[in-house]
């Protein structure tokens, strides 16, 4: 008997850049011009089907039906914080896996954080995605319907300013998912759709030496965060087995690489630990490891997870490394509201706890 893979023969409109698209409709014998009415719908208009992406004609409608599709990804559970300020959807990919998508709105900004992948294999000890492992690579189109599921979400709630900025601060590790990563930047970046340029996109890498070159020698608009959590390679490769492959040195050597050939300002990540990684003899060390960088240090208090055994620091020990950063080495530094706590916003918590 012969099976019928026609359904999944019609291509996710979401993996497509714009001139894709156009070629796309080239091959299909039609004017490439109706791509920017199509692009228009997609990304401005945030249409869920084909259906939707409104008056095209008839030759191009019946072609898009039978060859197109638009991807959704529904989501299977949905919880706010008790602050209202962060919403954690987890949303399901047409293969059973779940990923989480996080919806935050600070200071007046509306953040989407993405996930790049299904779990992760890099076993970062205290990370509930570690702790998952890895599961699998997500398509361009899938991180690009994380983006399209935020926007709904933010134009249903009436808030037109729409999306402003995306973090890959999800699940998983997005260096070790490098092109299907970039694609999808790519297409947020696209000034005639979600228009996530200009310094709009973060990406957070556990240390991918490679990847950050990659980034660094293709120009990538896309501002770079390190999670560094430890200054020592020893004290590094307990809490981030990644280290062991990409040690501090050659790590701090791609972080220059990426400052001085782009000339950007570059962000360390810090899950602050207590007892573990947050004395003032740590915040020395940081200071010194990166004093002489552009750099911006992101203080994270640890979220418990069920795999680890750790305890967030406390908030004057944050502070007082916050000041050791400031008075010693004259690094700016932040500490991240662990808001959306109680809601298991850590990364990965909610897709383990369900
Ligand atoms: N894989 C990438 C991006 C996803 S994790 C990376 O590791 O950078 C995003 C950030 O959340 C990282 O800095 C990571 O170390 C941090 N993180 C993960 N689990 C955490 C937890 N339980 N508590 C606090 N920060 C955590
Ligand atoms: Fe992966 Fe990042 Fe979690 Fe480490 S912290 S396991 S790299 S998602």
């Amino acid at each position: 008997m012969m099976l019928c893979p026609v359904k999944d023969a019609a291509t996710d409109l979401y993996s497509l850049t714009r001139q894709e698209l156009g070629s796309l409709l080239g091959s299909w014998g039609l004017s490439p011009v109706h791509a920017a009415r199509i692009w228009n719908r997609l990304y401005l208009g945030l249409a869920g089907s084909v259906p939707e992406l409104g008056d095209l004609p008839a030759r191009v409608r019946s072609r898009l039906s039978s060859g197109a599709r638009i991807g959704s990804l529904p989501v299977s559970l949905e919880t706010d914080s008790s602050d209202g300020f962060t919403r954690k959807y987890l949303l399901s990919l047409a293969d059973g896996e779940r990923i989480e998508t996080v919806l935050m709105r600070f200071t007046g900004r509306t953040t989407a954080c993405l996930s790049s992948q299904a779990g992760c294999a890099m076993g970062c000890v205290f990370c509930a995605t570690g702790q998952m492992g890895y599961r699998r690579q997500l398509s361009a189109a899938e991180i690009v319907s994380q983006a399209v599921h935020i926007a709904r979400v933010l134009r249903s709630s009436g808030e037109h300013r729409g999306l402003r900025n995306v973090v890959f601060m999800g699940m998983g590790e997005p260096l070790h998912n490098y092109d299907a990563v970039m694609k999808a930047a790519d297409i947020l970046r696209d000034p005639n759709g979600l228009s996530l340029g200009a310094g709009r996109i973060t990406l957070s890498t556990v240390g991918v030496v490679p990847g950050i070159r990659r980034m660094a020698d293709e120009a990538r608009p896309i501002h770079l965060a390190v999670s560094l959590h430890a200054a020592s390679q020893q004290e590094r490769a307990a809490l981030v087995p990644a280290a062991r492959r990409w040690p501090l040195d050659e790590l701090m050597e791609a972080c220059r690489h990426y400052c001085f050939t782009l000339r950007r300002r570059i962000f360390f990540e810090w899950t602050l630990i207590e007892e573990k990684n947050d004395s003032a003899d740590h915040a020395h060390a940081v200071g010194r490891l990166i004093h002489g960088l552009p750099a911006q240090v992101n203080l994270i208090p640890l979220n418990p997870t069920s795999g680890y055994g750790g305890r967030p620091s406390h908030g004057e020990a944050a502070r007082r490394f916050q000041r050791v950063l400031s008075e010693h080495y004259g690094i700016p530094s932040t500490i991240r509201q662990r808001r959306g706590i109680d809601i298991a916003a850590g990364c990965g918590q909610l897709a383990v706890a369900s």
